[in-house]
C-alpha cells in the first residue's frame, strides 16, 4: 500500500501554494466574504495553468489527469476559501463530468472544451422546495412536443444559478412515478421560459451565487437529453465524484483552520508562555491532525480507486460523510484555540467555521449518505417509506 504522493503531484500542491501566497489569496478570501462577490478573476488564471477541466478527457479539451489531482488542488485552494477552490471543483467535479461521460458528441463538443476554458459552467440542479433528500418525489417534468421538451418546475439552492451558462436539470419524463422516470436534461441560460430567484443568503458561502430556478414552458430540443429516463442510477453515479470534491474541500476548509491554530498558538502567549506549550491545547491541535489525516485517508481512497472513471459509492459516501463532520468538529476546535480573537471577524476563524457547515447538507446530508452506507453494510436497501 502505496501512501505517498507522486513527484508530479507534489509538484502541483507546491504550485498551487506558492500561488497562493503570490496572489495572496488569504487577502482575497476575506475580501470574498466581506463583498459577497465571486472571484470571476480567477477562471482565466486557472484556465492558463490548467487546472480547469485536469480530469477531462483530453479530446475534449480537458487535462486527461487521474481524479485525485483535481482534488489535491481542491484541497489546496479551499485552504484560502471554497470560493477560491470553486472553479476548479466545478469543472471538474461537476455536471460537466456527467456530459464528459455519459454526453452525446455535440454535447460533449459544444460544453466541454468551453467549461476548459473557463467561458462556461455547468451546475447540477435536483433539489426543489418540496424534494431534497427525497429527490425521486422530484415534480420538475419535460413533457414530449415534437423535437422538444417542454419544461416546468422550480429547483432551489442550485449553486451558480443566474451566473451558469447551462444547467444539468434533473427532471421527470412523460408523468413516470419514481426514480423510473427521472433522468438529466441540459438547459441554457436565456432560454425563454427559463427565470431565476432572488440569490440566497447564506451563513457561509459569501459569493457563491445560489438562486432558484423557474422552468415555465421552457422549450429544450431533445438533443439536450443527456442521461435518458429510467438511467437515473448513471446520475447518482456520476454524483459520487462531485461527493469526493464536497469532502476535499472540508479538507481544505479543516487543513486552512489547523494551519491558522498552529500559528497562532506558537505566537500568543498566556501565563507568559507560547500557549502551545500547554498541554490541553497540544491535545486539541493533536486531535485536529488526526481527524484531518483520517478524513484525507478516505478521501484520497474513495478518489484513487476511481482513477479517471468513477468511485464506490460506498467509499465517496463513507468520505463525504466522515470529512463533513470533521471540518465542523476541527474549524470548532480551532476557534478554541484563538479564545476570544476567535470569534472575532477580524481573525479568519469564525469564516472558515460558517463555509464548514455548509458541506454536510450540500451534495446529499450526512444522514442519507448513512442510510446508503448501512444499506450497503446490511446487504439491503432500506426504503424510507415504508
Ligand atoms: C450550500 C448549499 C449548496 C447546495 N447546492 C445545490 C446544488 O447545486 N444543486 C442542488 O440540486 N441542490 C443543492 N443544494 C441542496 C441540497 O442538496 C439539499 O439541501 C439537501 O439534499 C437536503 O435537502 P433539504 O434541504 O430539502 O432537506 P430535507 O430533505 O428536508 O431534510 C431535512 C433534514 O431531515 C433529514 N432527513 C430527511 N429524510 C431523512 C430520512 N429518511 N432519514 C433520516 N433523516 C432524514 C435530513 O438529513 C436533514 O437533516 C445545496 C444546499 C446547500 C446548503
Amino acid at each position: 500500500m502505496d501512501f505517498t504522493l507522486n513527484e508530479e503531484q507534489k509538484m502541483l500542491v507546491d504550485t498551487i501554494r506558492t500561488m497562493g501566497q503570490r496572489e495572496k489569496f488569504k487577502e482575497l478570501a476575506r475580501h470574498v466574504d466581506e463583498t459577497g462577490e465571486f472571484p470571476y478573476d480567477l477562471l482565466n488564471k486557472y484556465a492558463d495553468l490548467g487546472l480547469l477541466g485536469m480530469t477531462i478527457s483530453a479530446e475534449h479539451g480537458g487535462g486527461g489527469q487521474p481524479a485525485l489531482n483535481a482534488i489535491l488542488c481542491i484541497e489546496e485552494l479551499a485552504k484560502f476559501s471554497p470560493m477560491i477552490a470553486a472553479p476548479v471543483f466545478e469543472s471538474n467535479v461537476g455536471p460537466v463530468r456527467v456530459i464528459d461521460i455519459f454526453g452525446t458528441g455535440e454535447q460533449k463538443k459544444t460544453i466541454v472544451p468551453g467549461v476548459c476554458r473557463g467561458e462556461l459552467s455547468v451546475s447540477v440542479c435536483m433539489t426543489e422546495p418540496e424534494a431534497g433528500s427525497d429527490l425521486t418525489a422530484l415534480t420538475t417534468h419535460a413533457d414530449e412536443d415534437g423535437d422538444d421538451y417542454i419544461l416546468n418546475g422550480r429547483k432551489c439552492f442550485i449553486t451558480g444559478g443566474g451566473h451558469a451558462s447551462h444547467y444539468m436539470v434533473y427532471t421527470r419524463f412523460g408523468g413516470v412515478k419514481g426514480y423510473k422516470g427521472i433522468g438529466g436534461l441540459l438547459v441554457e441560460k436565456g432560454s425563454p421560459g427559463f427565470t431565476f430567484g432572488k440569490q440566497e443568503k447564506f451563513m457561509g458561502l459569501r459569493g457563491m451565487p445560489s438562486c432558484d430556478l423557474i422552468f415555465d414552458n421552457v422549450r429544450v430540443p431533445k438533443k439536450n437529453l443527456v442521461i435518458a429516463p429510467g438511467e437515473f442510477g448513471k446520475l447518482m453515479w456520476t454524483f459520487d465524484i462531485e461527493r469526493c470534491g464536497n469532502a476535499s474541500m472540508c479538507l481544505g476548509i479543516a487543513g486552512g483552520a489547523f494551519e491558522e491554530a498552529k500559528a497562532y498558538a506558537m505566537e500568543r502567549k498566556a501565563f507568559n508562555r507560547p500557549i502551545c506549550e500547554f498541554q490541553a491545547v497540544q491535545f486539541m491541535m493533536a486531535d485536529m491532525a488526526a481527524k484531518i489525516d483520517a478524513a484525507r485517508l478516505l478521501v484520497y481512497r474513495a478518489v484513487s480507486g476511481a482513477g479517471q472513471g468513477l468511485p464506490s459509492i460506498y467509499e465517496a459516501s463513507m468520505a463525504k460523510s466522515y470529512a463533513n463532520e470533521m471540518v465542523v468538529d476541527v474549524t470548532n476546535t480551532a476557534m478554541q484555540v484563538f479564545g476570544g480573537y476567535g470569534y472575532s471577524t477580524e481573525f479568519p476563524m469564525e469564516r472558515m467555521y460558517r463555509d464548514a457547515k455548509a458541506w454536510g447538507v450540500a451534495g446529499g446530508t450526512i444522514q442519507m449518505l448513512k442510510i446508503g452506507i448501512a444499506g450497503m453494510i446490511f446487504g439491503r436497501r432500506f426504503d424510507q417509506r415504508k
